[in-house]
């Protein structure tokens, strides 16, 4: 991790810095780029991909037990009509279904509740998270900086969260806030803290 020596900004001595943020030798990733890339090796061994094709409804069996899912019905106008392009949604019945719907999926929150898998659990934390990809001036390029950030602009407002800025391939670089969203203080404005940051 790299601190950014302004005014009243101060580098943290690393043995203080939180494991999750030590990332020195570490890559930098797209996501989206991985998935892609993911995708084809999964094709490649046969795994059949239906992008675009949301799971609607958990299909069960005997016992509760999850069976799979249901796809959404496809080709539906805005009044619930049948388009020419319908398509009804497809059971897809599996010997396991494995749910990875992000942080708030609408069937896993049905899951969840179904089966207490929060029971003993902390409850769930969110933040939001403003993230911009930058094409920057190749002299100003550092491939693979990365920084990490707390504190202001969100301390000002007594607000938790972080910024961070990875220097990319290509001249490009990922810069975003992450607010938590605890925030006391209801003037805050993730948006216009993310400008202030900048
Ligand atoms: C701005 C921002 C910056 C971040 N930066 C970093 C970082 O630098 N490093 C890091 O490690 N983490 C970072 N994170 C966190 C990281 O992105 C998440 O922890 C991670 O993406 C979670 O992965 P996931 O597969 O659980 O869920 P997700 O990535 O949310 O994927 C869930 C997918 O399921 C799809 N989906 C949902 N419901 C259905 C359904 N019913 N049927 C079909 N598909 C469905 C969604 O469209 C989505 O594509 C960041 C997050 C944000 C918001």
């Amino acid at each position: 991790m790299l601190g950014v020596h302004k005014e009243k900004a101060w580098q943290i001595p690393t043995q203080f810095v939180p494991a999750s943020m030590r990332n020195r030798g570490n890559y930098i990733a797209s996501l989206g780029n991985l998935c892609r890339w993911l995708s084809e090796r999964a094709e490649a061994l046969e795994v059949e991909i239906f992008p675009g094709f949301a799971a609607a409804e958990v299909l069960y069996r005997e016992h509760a037990e999850v069976a799979g899912v249901i796809t959404g019905d496809m080709g539906l106008a805005e009044d619930g009509s049948k388009k020419p392009s319908f398509e009804p949604g497809m059971e897809m019945r599996a010997k396991y279904t494995l749910f990875a719907e992000g942080a708030r999926g609408h069937l896993g929150k049905q899951l969840i509740a179904k089966f207490q898998l929060d029971a003993g659990a902390r409850a769930q934390h969110y933040g939001l998270g403003l993230k911009e990809l930058w094409d920057c001036d190749p002299q100003k390029h550092q491939q693979g900086l990365v920084i990490h950030g707390s504190g202001w602009p969100l301390s000002e407002s007594g607000s938790g969260g972080g910024f961070f800025l990875y220097h990319l391939e290509s001249n490009q670089i990922s810069v975003g806030l992450i607010v938590d969203l605890n925030y006391q203080n209801p003037h805050v404005n993730p948006f216009e803290e993310f400008q202030r940051l900048k």
